[in-house]
């Protein structure tokens, strides 16, 4: 083998100014429309990613709507199930409210309570004990 040969056509070596130049000029070229492709491969795959970005976007909609849809579902069927805290009456809304950061406490007739704050606009709210407690009987 005394010559690679190139797919280019060269029919002079190196040397030569002028061929040299055409050289370079067939390497820009080629280039070129090597960035051509690039930049409308580049345009396809971002494309393609806006696409999926959109379904993800979707996707992640209905999953959220979906989950909304099944705590609703959840809360309506365990409605018979008093939620985590005691419930009150807020004198401030005036409407039952569920009480935060509950506390017994015995009221000056005797009876015991649930005090604590209106778990919504936080205002004082205090919950006579459903059961009468056996000293109140007792007293009596
Ligand atoms: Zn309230």
């Amino acid at each position: 083998m005394a010559k690679r040969s190139r797919p280019t056509e060269a029919p002079v070596e190196a040397g030569t100014p002028p061929a040299d130049g055409d050289k370079a000029h067939k390497r820009l070229k080629r280039l070129e429309r090597e960035l051509a492709e690039l930049g409308a491969t580049e345009a396809k795959r971002l494309a393609q990613l806006n696409e999926v970005r959109a379904r993800a976007t979707a996707v992640r909609t209905r999953l959220t709507t979906l989950r909304t849809t099944v705590a609703g579902a959840h809360g309506e069927a365990g409605s018979d199930v008093p939620p985590a805290g005691p419930i009150g009456y807020c004198m401030r809304e005036r409407r039952p409210v569920e009480i935060s950061d509950p506390e017994p406490v015995t009221l000056s007739n005797g009876r015991t309570a649930i005090a604590g704050t209106c778990s919504t606009c936080g205002a004082r709210v205090v919950a006579l004990s459903a059961r009468a407690s056996p000293t109140d009987r007792a007293d009596a």
